[in-house]
């Protein structure tokens, strides 16, 4: 009788170990199951969160050409000293403008159109000698476009294709005849009248909207103050400056 019970308690106990046993494998294989299904759903939601954030880069992209743009244009320099100092001042605050160079300025300073390129900013011609356009002077200034086209191009190795005429006046068939685009302004400060900064700035923020193209010289102290603390407030209203590039063509 305890011989039977004994055995039976053994066999219960046997039973109950590869019973045992047999839960803690099947658990066990339950546990591993359960941890790759874990390590697909990460993966699974890893991927959602790829695409999700491709897809908020892609909002984010679709809104940022969205922005009110406004462009800064200089004319008649470079000059050795105040275009440096601008420069700096652009750098500092990430900003990029264009600027219309004569040919006489130009090969004066090279060193100095060619930090404009490699800081990102545009170039324009703005004729050799600061030429006005007449009826008796079309040939002489066409020649002094293309002289001061490839000046600039040695020192930038890019081809020139923005104009600004002296004083706005223009003939078309330039347009076709050398392949370029003139650039005028829907802003203008009067920037060489005076030396008071504070007027210029006045003038053009109470004036500038999106899109505008804003003419200023670099070629005076004041201007240089005026397009910073211009650049200053207009970054503070949201605006973002670009290339006339961006405004003629985006
Ligand atoms: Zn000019």
């Amino acid at each position: 009788m305890q011989i039977t019970m004994k055995k039976i308690l053994a066999a219960i106990l046997i039973f109950d170990i590869s019973a045992g046993l047999l839960l803690f494998v099947a658990y066990g294989n339950k546990l591993l199951e359960k941890g790759r299904q874990e390590e697909r759903s990460q993966e699974q939601s890893r991927a959602v969160w790829a695409v999700k954030e491709a897809g908020d880069a892609d909002s984010v992209i679709a809104e940022s050409t969205d922005y009110k743009k406004i462009a800064l244009t200089f004319d008649d320099g470079p000059h050795p000293y105040y275009t440096e100092q601008l420069l700096d001042g652009l750098k500092e605050r990430g900003v990029v403008a264009t600027f219309f160079v004569t040919g006489e300025h130009t090969v004066l300073h090279p060193d100095v159109i060619k930090r404009m390129h490699e800081e990102g900013h545009l170039i324009g011609n703005h004729t050799y000698s600061h030429m006005q356009l007449t009826n008796g002077n079309k040939e002489e200034f066409k020649e002094e476009l293309i002289a001061t086209s490839e000046v600039i191009e040695e020192i930038i190795n890019e081809e020139v294709i923005y104009v600004r005429p002296p004083y706005g006046t223009w003939d078309k068939s330039f347009e076709g005849e050398l392949n370029m685009i003139p650039v005028l302004w829907s802003v203008d400060p009067l920037d060489w009248c005076t030396d008071n900064a504070a007027t210029v700035v006045e003038k053009v923020i109470g004036q500038v909207e999106e899109n505008d193209i804003i003419l200023m010289h670099d070629y005076y102290a004041s201007t240089v103050t005026a397009a910073l603390e211009i650049v200053d407030e207009l970054q503070g209203q949201g605006y973002t400056f670009v290339t006339v590039e961006e405004i003629l063509f985006d």
